[in-house]
């Protein structure tokens, strides 16, 4: 889609020269100053965009690289103006191009760091000429930095995440109400608390497009926090997250110890508090747990609601499996789902790794996904849960007279009924699979044949499983139990 290669940005930290340097303008980014210019009111164009020490355009690799004096300049940008910074840039060198921050500090440090693109915002339409006395309509536009990909239809409920996203849901419909506020979610990591919190954010916004919602790391408000201290704009920056109507901060946990950003914070949750506004927190512990966080915000932590998102049990866990597989068309078989649901049973970020894992694994090696390739995934992504036993011939003999109805005697015999030359033929195949066996001590161990039946049998099975869904589904069966003995 157009509107995310509209303009990449990357940030880069370096000393400032101590020899005075003219600085470099670009032709075309007077055009764009004018712009800017034309859409803001006087005061905000020289505070944020007059300091911008030089741009540079390098026209075959389309990138603009911009100079500014400190790393808040283009957060603020960033945060504030994106909408018009890429409605400008499109306009003045056309689309694709990449915007490069620089920034130059008088340190003799050389950070260079990414900062997230903001490419989910729409395109703006820009203003030629300056507004007659009135804000353009764009400024009216608050970038609500919530993700859209986060939204309440690709939760998936389970007994895990009932009481926060039922209250989630009421949030949503109706803020403001004084006993979920603040609401308080916790969990540990990949439990679903940064995607439940946007989807809270985005049914905000459709239902009640006149709140400002705004979503933010703590550690991202930590870091605007500092910028402004050394900029002197504290009370600008206190002053714009007490206009915000519904403020989400992610991962509370971040402001342990700092303070300073625990004082700011503080002020801003009294005045939102007290003016009915909805605060949403989230933490990756209970308040109870929270060391080096000031007492009074552990109490105020607690006015509200305090909901748990648990670790998905393995019906959820099942569900959001199937709920991924057929978003992304992938064919991945019940018995697959169930081993991949039991073995990977942390956390939901996990799930969804080995759910890629699994399709790219697929992809690159043109192999069906089945029980065996999953487990070699979870093995080497995050480990298997539980260190599982080799599985030996027993238990394959055993599991595949089971799932044939056969008897161990007639497996090991020489009868040539179709079903047990399909039982006998399965089990060569599994047992060449997943044990070490060689193909000779597996003829002798599977009623004394020779290695040369062995291989035939399973180069057999190997491709009547290509064409044979029922098979198919038999063997994966046999497979998950074995592996899950
Ligand atoms: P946390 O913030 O608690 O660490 P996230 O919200 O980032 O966890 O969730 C991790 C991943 O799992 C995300 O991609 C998210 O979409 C997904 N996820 C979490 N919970 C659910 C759920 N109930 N239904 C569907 N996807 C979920
Ligand atoms: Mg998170």
């Amino acid at each position: 889609m157009q509107r995310n290669s509209a303009f990449q940005s990357r940030v880069f930290t370096e000393p400032r020269r101590m020899e005075t340097q003219t600085p470099v303008l670009d032709p075309l980014w007077m055009n764009c100053l004018s712009l800017f210019r034309n859409n803001l009111p006087e005061q905000q164009f020289n505070t944020w965009f007059a300091p911008i020490l030089s741009a540079q355009f390098d026209a075959e690799r389309r990138e603009l690289t911009l100079c500014v004096p400190s790393p808040f300049i283009y957060e603020y940008i960033e945060a504030h103006y994106v909408k018009l910074l890429r409605a400008v840039l499109t306009r003045v060198y056309g689309t694709g191009v990449r915007l490069i921050y620089k920034v130059t500090t008088d340190a003799t440090n050389n950070i260079s760091m990414q900062i997230p693109t903001t490419t989910h915002v729409p395109e703006m339409h820009v203003h030629n000429a300056a507004p007659v006395n009135q804000a353009p309509q764009m400024l009216q536009q608050f970038d609500s930095q919530l993700n859209p990909a986060y939204t309440f239809d690709n939760f998936v409920e389970g007994a895990a995440n009932k009481l926060p996203l039922t209250v989630g849901r009421a949030i949503a419909q109706t803020p403001r109400q004084t006993t979920f506020n603040p609401l308080f979610i916790y969990g540990g990591s990949g439990t679903g608390k940064t995607h439940l919190v946007n989807a809270i954010g985005n049914r905000l916004k459709e239902l009640h497009p006149e709140l400002r919602v705004l979503y933010i790391s703590a550690h991202l408000f930590q870091v605007q926090f500092v910028n402004a201290h050394l900029q002197k704009k504290i009370n600008d920056f206190i002053s714009f997250y007490q206009s915000i109507n519904v403020l989400i901060i992610d991962d509370v946990q971040e402001f342990a110890r700092q303070e300073k950003t625990q004082l700011a914070f503080f002020h801003i949750f009294n005045h939102l508090h007290q003016n009915g506004r909805q605060l949403i927190l989230t933490s990756d512990r209970p308040p109870v747990a929270l060391q080096g966080m000031e007492e009074r915000l552990l109490t105020r932590f607690k006015w509200g609601l305090l909901a748990e998102l648990e670790h998905p049990d393995v019906e959820l866990r099942r569900d959001i499996l199937r709920m991924k597989v057929r978003r992304d068309g992938l064919s991945i078989s019940e018995s697959v789902i169930d081993f991949i649901a039991q073995h990977v049973d942390k956390s939901i970020r996990d799930l969804e790794g080995v759910v890629n894992s699994l399709m790219v694994q697929s992809i690159v090696n043109g192999c069906e996904i089945d029980v065996a390739l999953a487990e070699n995934v979870i093995a080497r992504t995050i480990g298997l849960s539980q260190q599982r036993k080799d599985i030996t011939i027993e238990d394959i003999l055993e599991q595949t007279c089971q799932a044939f109805h056969l008897d161990r005697s007639d497996l090991l015999s020489s009868s040539r009924k179709a079903n047990t030359v399909l039982g006998r033929q399965v089990a060569m195949y599994l047992t060449q699979k997943h044990t070490r066996m060689s193909t000779t001590k597996i003829g002798i161990a599977i009623g004394r044949r020779n290695h040369a039946t062995v291989v035939h049998s399973c180069q057999s099975i190997a491709q009547r499983l290509t064409t044979d869904a029922d098979l198919r589904t038999r063997v994966s069966q046999l497979e998950a139990q074995l592996l899950n003995k």
